[in-house]
């Protein structure tokens, strides 16, 4: 069994130690965290073992009632590897305490691409992290965006894709995120991150993209375009989308219209938190004029990396391949509507 630590259990965390947890070939070693708030204590009452993440904070866990493990040091040696999920920059002063236990580590999307060996996408490049010690599942969009590409890459050679990224603004427990009445070009100027982003795990790729924020919370959604070079038609692209494990295509028939109703279909459905793991793409917006496809996507922002987290540990260990770790990922959780 891989022993798997989750050092940070916030919105990421907290569904990659639920994730692991799930898994036939994973054991959770524990979670750190910072501070005993409801979410420590949530950690605790799902008999996660809880490490705490700053030696001089541990007081305060115990003055909270909350059973504290040992110090995130100690959760670093047990693990086999480590799931870096604390906020953004926080991963890269967490460096030297892996590289001090020789403990290879999973840092997010947050973190600059320069800090590690090699950024992660489990369809994409599954193979060229095995033995790093240093390893970045890229951010939410970057996953989304190097799902969508990769068998659009192998099937058809892209020519150029342009993606506009309409951003939520915060996730829905970051109160002081905004914008909460306007609609922000993000940034302003060409290209967003999120382009460089997915070249990272495509380094030949042509993309440009542009971000915007708006007042909305569920997920991001995004207006793609891509010129392909093998122009295929609109059914075909149906069909290689839809043998894709982690895109699923809105049926029209299902009348959703957005991530409002997105949200619903995946609570019906059981979904812990509502999580939509898979790209959600709309079937119906699929089309190609000339040699162009076009189509439009929603992204779960705060769910789409966990499964590639998942398959990160064994990517990184060398346990298996990506077809097999992606299959037995998605069966742990449930993944697929
Ligand atoms: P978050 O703030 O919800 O959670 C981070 C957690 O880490 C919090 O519980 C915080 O208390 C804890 N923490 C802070 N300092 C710590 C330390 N020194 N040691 C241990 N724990 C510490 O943040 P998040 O949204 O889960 O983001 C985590 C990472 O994932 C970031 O790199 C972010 O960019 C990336 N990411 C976030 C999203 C998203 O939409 N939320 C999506 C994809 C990737």
């Amino acid at each position: 069994m891989i022993q798997v630590g989750v050092n940070g259990y916030g919105t990421i965390g907290k569904r990659v130690a639920d994730a692991v947890a799930a898994q036939p070939d994973m054991e959770l070693v524990g979670v750190a965290k910072t501070r005993p708030n409801h979410e420590a204590e949530t950690a605790v009452a799902n008999g996660y073992d809880l490490y705490a993440a700053i030696p001089e904070r541990r007081e305060l866990f115990a003055e909270a009632g909350i059973e504290v493990a040992g110090p995130v040091e100690d959760l670093v040696a047990g693990s086999d590897i480590v799931v870096d999920a604390c906020p953004s920059g926080i991963g890269a002063e967490n460096k030297p305490l892996y590289e001090e236990h020789d403990t290879p580590a999973l840092y997010q999307g947050g973190e600059d691409a320069g800090l590690v060996d090699a950024s992660f996408n489990a369809r994409s490049n599954f193979a060229e992290v095995e033995g790093a010690d240093h390893v970045r599942v890229v951010s939410c969009n970057t996953t989304g965006l190097s799902r969508l590409l990769a068998p659009l890459q192998e099937e058809y050679d892209v020519e150029k894709a342009r993606v506009t990224l309409v951003r939520r603004g915060g996730d829905p427990a970051q109160t002081g995120r905004g914008p909460i009445n306007d609609t922000l070009p993000d940034p302003v100027t060409l290209p967003s991150h999120h382009g460089p982003d997915v070249n990272t795990i495509f380094p030949e790729l042509s993309i440009d993209t542009l971000g915007m924020k708006v007042p909305a919370t569920l997920m991001h959604t995004h207006s793609v375009n891509v010129q392909l070079e093998d122009v295929p038609t609109a059914d075909e692209v149906r069909e290689l989308l839809a043998d894709e494990s982690r895109l699923f295509l809105i049926p029209p028939e299902h009348d959703i219209d957005g991530a409002g109703k997105l949200k619903e279909f995946a609570m019906d459905r059981d979904r812990p938190r509502g999580d939509i793991w898979e790209n959600a793409v709309w079937e119906k917006s699929i089309s190609i004029e000339d040699d162009d496809l076009y189509l439009f996507q929603a992204i779960h922002q705060e769910s789409d990396v966990v499964p590639e987290n998942v398959d990160a540990v064994r990517a990184v260990l060398g346990e298996t391949d990506a077809e097999t770790s992606i299959q037995r990922t998605n069966d742990a959780i449930g993944l697929g509507f």
